[in-house]
């Protein structure tokens, strides 16, 4: 088991190194291009994050498929690129159980969470008011969806879910029905659909996937934090403008993290949801510039760099 791992490690050590060097190669170049280039708007950052955590073993794949190897290899001509590929070698042995692991760890979460999800979801009741499902159709039909499932949970903490796999649906509270006065509430619903409409639970899912195979590179993680941080943002954004209302929405944020940590609404408005706040009363932050073009400069760079050292 052991000599087959090695064996394995060994075969597999130029997309160990690929990604050691190619997100660091990645990263610098993902965030200098939104700072030199302003880039504030939520779904353009998402962009720009996800680059270093897709580029290197997108980069990797197609290389092996279009020359059958990486030119890093022991016998490689280039002293340099020896050394690191003798790393490589003796890393992948230790990495590779390590990538198997945690990709099995990101398999098993999925399925565990799912099944959970679903025996949860068959005990959940739909909402039955009569004036919150007229709204929640009206807010589905101006998002631009036909209104999936609306779910209550019994539950005192004041929470929202969108789920969108199987069959979407939006799960609230007791606790939110509760807490949150009837436009926070729309302007909560309205992030939720936005979630569905957007097939957020999909992008999640391939972002934990490719930060699995990653699960050696610090990098990774933190880029999919900033990527899904900025995915709550044009939700945030799309509520406001369908509701018209982004201080029920702030205020909404508000009530749900004061809630959900038991804190004060000073300590509770800190970090990520101040941040988010901040955006929604403020969206002029947010310019309608296209960055099309960055984006695909900054692959281009990266693609370049990454093939010199393949
Ligand atoms: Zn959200």
């Amino acid at each position: 088991m052991f000599a087959l791992l090695r064996d394995l490690g060994q075969e597999i050590h130029p997309y160990i190194i690929y990604i050691f060097i190619g997100t660091p190669i990645a990263v610098p170049i993902t965030l200098l291009a939104v700072r030199l280039g302003r880039v504030v708007a939520p779904g353009w950052r998402t962009a720009f994050y996800a680059l270093p955590l897709v580029m290197p073993p997108l980069t990797y794949a197609v290389t092996l498929l279009l020359f059958g190897s990486c030119r890093m290899s022991v016998d490689g001509s280039l002293l340099p690129l020896n050394i690191v590929c003798r790393l490589g070698g003796y890393l992948g042995s230790f990495v590779l159980p390590l990538v198997v692991l945690s990709v099995l760890a990101f398999v098993y979460r999925i399925v565990l969470d799912s099944g959970r999800l679903i025996s949860h979801l068959r005990r959940l009741e739909e909402v039955t008011d009569a004036d919150l499902l007229s709204r929640f159709r009206e807010l589905a039909e101006r998002s631009g969806i036909t209104a999936p499932r609306l779910l209550v949970a019994q539950s005192d903490y004041p929470a929202a879910h969108a789920v969108s796999i199987i069959r979407p649906g939006v799960i609230v509270t007791r606790g939110l029905l509760d807490k949150l006065e009837a436009p926070e509430l729309d302007a909560v619903l309205a992030h939720e659909l936005s979630h569905i409409r957007r097939r957020d639970t999909l992008f999640t899912l391939m972002l934990g996937l490719l930060s699995a195979l990653q699960a050696f590179n610090p990098f990774a993680g933190l880029m999919m934090k900033l990527a899904l941080g900025e995915r709550e943002k044009v939700c945030d954004a799309e509520a406001a403008r369908i509701t018209g209302d982004p201080l029920s929405l702030a205020s909404g944020l508000l009530k749900i993290a004061q809630g959900r940590t038991l804190q004060t609404a000073e300590s509770a408005a800190a970090g990520p949801v101040a941040e988010r706040i901040a955006a929604v009363i403020d969206p002029g932050n947010y310019d309608k510039r296209n960055h099309l073009w960055l984006l695909l400069i900054a692959v281009a760079i990266t693609v370049v760099l990454l093939l010199a050292i393949c």
